[in-house]
């Protein structure tokens, strides 16, 4: 099989894989690199322009996975969109979110390529999108008749546990076998369970490798960090300061309002309003509804229930009144500019009164990243809005990934028993680590790191 990596970064970036199985072509993602801008962020999709795509496949809906899914579908007129079927519920959301995202990024920041797709493109393909329960085997390729000669691979999604929808592909051929893991959680989380990735075996593996930089310090242990969250979170409140916890709309945001709503029900926070963003709102109501159909814990714990969820109003995080107690959990998770977080984050980090709490990976060129750097009483370069700031408020951090630990990573290589390994969604240090592990453990197995655009034969 042949296969090209269309990020256009070497670093998590903007994920989107090529694969040609047995005469038949498969994307695999179609993400949105997010940290560049305008056309830079985009896979590299003029790569494939002749391919003819027999279909795309989408892992799980956040950007970097599926943010410049209408743009790969002008490369592939015919191909169907697969995705599992919670993802389904969520995919048009997070995409119709982007336009407008965009299209203010095109007034604030003058850019003029903005939107890369706008609102009636969207509806125009919706129709072409399919959701599909975990664990079934799907034809995807086109018609055996249209390419003569080949039985058509199969596709099957794998809960990946990682946010609401997340899966693992498989791609079946007559004679080999690929899996991608897309963003893999091998523990609970406070709502989702871990991925059910047990019975995956292939020939050739495409992992992703976001935490081969970090090693867990010893005695770590999610319930621990859980427990020193939560005594954090009542630390603030019962001194009636204001807590910002920035974090994705998907997956993150829900996850700590659970916790939210443990506290409340456990005595341990009082009934008061947890101020969320729009889009976070949106989703805590799909994790809400899907609950039944989620592989999760708490099935019948309803968020919007259990918590007096506040939806900030555009504009609203520059003005309100910061008195305490207050509690934020909003977007972005990196506070990018041009967010709620963002705003509020400037408001509050020179005030010793408030805290930002970080429960997510930020990467260290974003405002997020580099405030998490700042030494306490330090001025540093926030964002270009914002310019520099002076750190004074209260910072800590706890580790929640929803990937997967570098050891469980490397475990599941052995249970999958590839041939190929292809490491990928990680910085340079973290796939060197999974390249000499992997090859100390398994010295048969052939480890491909490829690089933006390369074709691979495996
Ligand atoms: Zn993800
Ligand atoms: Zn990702």
């Amino acid at each position: 099989m042949r296969i090209i990596n269309l990020n256009p970064d070497t670093d998590i970036g903007a994920s989107a894989w090529f694969v040609e199985m047995e005469g038949h072509r498969l994307l695999m993602d179609a993400g949105i690199h997010p940290k560049r801008e305008g056309r830079d962020s985009l896979p590299m999709y003029h790569l494939i322009k002749q391919a003819g795509l027999d279909a795309i496949a989408i892992s799980h809906c956040h950007h970097d996975h599926v943010g410049s899914l209408p743009v790969a579908l002008r490369y592939a007129p015919q191909a169907q969109v697969l995705m599992s079927e919670l993802s389904y519920f969520l995919v048009e959301r997070v995409l119709h979110n982007s336009v407008n995202v965009m299209k203010r990024q095109r007034e604030e920041l003058g850019i003029k390529e903005y939107p890369l797709f706008s609102h009636d493109e969207l509806d125009d393909i919706s129709p072409r999108f399919e959701g599909f329960k975990y664990n079934r085997q799907i034809d995807w390729a086109a018609s055996p008749k249209s390419r003569a000669g080949f039985l058509s691979p199969t596709l099957e999604f794998y809960d990946a546990g990682h946010a609401l929808g997340s899966a693992g592909l498989m791609v079946r051929g007559q004679r080999e076998t690929l899996f991608y893991t897309g963003d893999v959680c091998f523990h609970d989380q406070s709502i989702l369970k871990s991925a059910r990735f047990e019975d995956v075996q292939a020939d050739v593996l495409l992992m992703e490798t976001t935490r081969g930089g970090r090693d867990l310090p010893s005695g770590f242990s999610r319930q621990t960090e859980i427990t020193r969250l939560r005594q954090a979170i009542r630390r603030v409140v019962d001194e009636k300061r204001c807590l910002l916890i920035p974090t994705f709309a998907l997956g993150r945001t829900q996850e700590i309002l659970a916790l939210l709503a443990m506290m409340l029900g456990e005595g341990e926070l009082k009934p008061q309003p947890i101020f969320i963003g729009g889009l976070g709102r949106v989703f805590t109501e799909i994790y809400d509804l899907e609950s039944h159909r989620t592989h999760r814990q708490y099935p019948n714990l309803q968020l919007r229930e259990a918590l007096n969820l506040v939806v900030l109003e555009q504009g609203q995080a520059q003005k309100m009144k910061l008195t305490g107690p207050r509690i934020f959990v909003i977007t972005a998770g990196m506070m990018s500019e041009n967010t709620a977080a963002h705003d509020l984050a400037i408001r509050m980090v020179g005030d010793k009164k408030h805290a930002i709490f970080f429960v997510g990976y930020t990467d260290p060129d974003t405002p997020g990243g580099r405030l998490r750097a700042a030494k306490h009483g330090q001025a540093f370069h926030f964002s270009s809005p914002a310019g520099d700031l002076t750190r004074l408020c209260h910072i800590e951090d706890f580790d929640l990934t929803a990937h997967a630990n570098r050891n469980e990573m490397l475990d599941f290589v052995g249970q999958v028993g590839p041939r190929v390994v292809l490491l990928t969604h990680g910085d340079q240090a973290a796939r060197n680590w999974f390249q000499q592990q992997i090859h100390a453990r398994h010295p048969r197995i052939k480890i491909l790191q490829p690089k933006p655009g390369e074709p691979v034969e495996v």
